[in-house]
């Protein structure tokens, strides 16, 4: 192989490590001799009017039965909306503010390590930037390549705001990947500014939650919990955590 070429080769293979540390870990396991036992679930992000208000009880959260072992959980994120993105928006901060709503927002974590770890400080993780788009996700097992991903793309059912993909051990009920499509059937922006919109803070707010390995719930008095499974246009209800929220995130991490 000429020598510039391998060169150039080496620093694509470097950079693809840097961009997303995971992949030595989850191939490791995947590898490893006996098939890991693994399942995917689809969390499927509808669109519809606004609920009742709530009568009684408030604290609904439902658990998907696997979490993370190792934090922080790494995110990289392909910005481009095409003209999907109204407004004036800074995709990787909107979607770090959405992450550290789980970081910060939840009653407990593991000894003060956030989940996501995107907080802007020393310690913080950064968000990756990717060129993958929809056809890269983890729809099938052969795509699983140990990153987080989120982009934007077309799910073919009418009505779905966005989809989380998320893959996990059954045996040591270990969360192994997700991503997140945010569909382009929708104008994508900020609803503070503009309530005509789909708000993103407040969508990634929710489908993060599915990240750190909570459910839908779809009880009309839950509709302020972060994790209700119908948002509209101009909703931003779901960018702060509610009780139930924090509940589920306190029963998984402690
Ligand atoms: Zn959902």
């Amino acid at each position: 192989m000429d020598k510039r070429v391998f060169t150039a080769f080496l620093m694509a293979f470097i950079i693809a490590l840097a961009s997303c540390s995971m992949i030595p870990l989850a191939f490791a396991k995947l590898d490893s001799s006996r098939p890991p036992d693994i399942e995917q679930v689809i969390f499927i992000h509808f669109a519809k009017g606004k609920a009742k208000p709530p009568s009684g009880e408030t604290g609904y959260y439902k658990l998907i039965g696997a979490k993370w072992q190792n934090f922080p959980v790494h995110l990289e994120v392909n910005p481009d909306a095409g003209d999907k993105l109204v407004g004036n928006i800074d995709v990787l901060y909107t979607i770090q503010l959405a992450a550290e709503e789980w970081d910060s927002g939840a009653y407990s974590q593991l000894e003060g390590i956030a989940w996501y770890g995107v907080a802007p400080d020393l310690f913080s993780d950064t968000i990756a930037i990717t060129d993958k788009g929809y056809n890269d996700l983890a729809w099938t097992r052969d795509k699983l390549d140990g990153c987080n991903t989120i982009v934007w793309g077309n799910y073919p059912t009418e009505g779905v705001i966005a989809v989380t993909i998320l893959w996990y051990n059954k045996a040591t009920k270990t969360i192994i990947e997700f991503d997140i499509v945010l569909d382009t059937d929708y104008t994508w922006g900020n609803a503070t500014q503009d309530p005509t919109v789909m708000d993103l803070q407040n969508i990634v707010t929710h489908e993060l939650g599915h990240g750190i390995g909570l459910g839908d719930v779809y009880q009309s008095p839950a509709y302020q919990e972060t994790m209700y499974g119908y948002s509209g246009y101009g909703e931003t209800s779901k960018r702060d955590l509610y009780i139930g929220d924090k509940t589920g995130a306190t029963k998984l991490y402690g």
